[in-house]
């Protein structure tokens, strides 16, 4: 018999799973360099949580300079070639916590996929560097998408047409370190898990008003304890 997978996991990147040290905050600024010959720093925005190719269009219009589709992709290029380069003399590391994937990727019951701002080849190209790229089944990623709330329905989408799961939303957990994060959780009605390895401390995430809030997840048993109690509302 073929089980299925009652659960849906849908990861962020960047201060979820990994800290970059500012590798992806440098990348971007390099590649406004690069394609747009200007001196931009990335901190001049509010740039969590966005999508990548948003940010270059932020960046865009806070520069002053002439954004179109091509550049915007020729920015999301040299960003991924950058962020190669800086990775691969100061590989991201692993939050605390994290150990939680590989334990989640040997249960047939859940299914891990990334939703994430990223763009699937700077996606892998971070989670390469600690190793953690092979957790993950699929991802709903931020190639030509300029709306993060977007990329929710395009997860479950993804599970319904690649895994023949059609989670419902009890069973679908959205794990994030930003309000962006639980939002775009929310949008498709999942529950919502906050961490606070990111840039957000506790209390900050707290008024967005997330299902679970931890300080990290290096309390395995408490996590893995809340997954189990979907199959204890859901299943007759
Ligand atoms: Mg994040």
């Amino acid at each position: 018999m073929v089980m299925h997978p009652t659960k849906l996991l849908l990861w962020d990147i960047d201060g979820t799973i990994i800290a970059t040290k500012g590798a992806g905050e440098a990348a971007m600024d390099l590649a406004m360099k690069d394609v747009f010959g200007i001196d931009a720093n990335l901190h001049a925005i509010d740039y969590s949580g966005r999508t990548d190719p948003l940010l270059g269009r932020m960046l865009c219009e806070h520069y002053g300079v002439p954004d179109s589709p091509e550049k915007n992709q020729a920015f999301v290029d040299a960003y991924v070639r950058n962020l190669s380069e800086i990775l691969a003399a100061s590989p991201a590391t692993l939050l605390p916590g994290m150990e939680v994937l590989s334990i989640l990727t040997q249960r047939k019951d859940c299914l891990q996929g990334l939703l994430t701002g990223n763009v699937r080849a700077g996606g892998k190209v971070k989670l390469e560097s600690v190793d953690a790229w092979q957790y993950f089944k699929f991802g709903s990623f931020a190639d030509n998408c300029f709306n993060r709330n977007e990329l929710a329905p395009k997860a479950l989408e993804i599970a319904r047409e690649d895994f023949g799961v059609a989670f419902t939303p009890k069973q679908v957990f959205v794990i994030g370190d930003t309000p962006r994060d639980i939002e775009c959780g929310r949008h498709i009605h999942a529950c919502t898990v906050a961490v606070a390895t990111g840039k957000y401390p506790v209390q900050e995430l707290a008024q967005a008003e997330p299902d679970y809030l931890f300080e990290n997840l290096s309390d395995t048993e408490v996590f893995l304890a809340i997954l189990d109690e979907v199959d204890a509302t859901t299943i007759q």
